[in-house]
């Protein structure tokens, strides 16, 4: 899908906004969230424009799949692997979603509790 001039992540894709990447390969691009809700928040996004898990199909399967061993590998960097950490996508209006280009954030480094508020 082409970018989506008015997505915040499709622009920092294009490298028009600035983000801190920690991770990007040719279909995925992982960076820090800029209000981290934990010592450890990163985001992964797929590089083309899926607004939310809801539009998903058969043919992000890969790339749903890349996104969380993508997940798993910012743990094991960021070494919140053995504490355990979070992995959440927030999908549409009462979950909270509130940037509509799918994406998984990666939280650590503290306690969480079940369920999440
Ligand atoms: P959501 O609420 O959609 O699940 O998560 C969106 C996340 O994107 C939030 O945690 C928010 O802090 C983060 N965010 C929003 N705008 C930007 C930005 O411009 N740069 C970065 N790095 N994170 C952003
Ligand atoms: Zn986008």
């Amino acid at each position: 899908m082409t970018p989506n001039r008015q997505c915040i992540f499709c622009q920092i894709l294009a490298g028009k906004m600035p983000a801190r990447v920690v991770y990007e390969d040719d279909a995925v691009l992982a960076f820090e969230d800029i209000r981290p809700q934990a010592p450890v928040h990163i985001l992964i996004i797929p590089r083309h424009h899926l607004a939310s898990l809801s539009e998903a199909s058969k043919k992000d399967e890969a790339v749903l799949g890349r996104m969380l061993l993508v997940a798993s590998e910012v743990a094991r960097d960021r070494n919140i692997e053995a504490q355990g950490y979070r992995v959440v996508a927030n999908n549409g209006s009462l979950a909270g979603q509130s940037v509509d280009h799918f994406h998984l954030h990666v939280l650590g480094g503290r306690l969480f509790h079940w369920p999440p508020g």
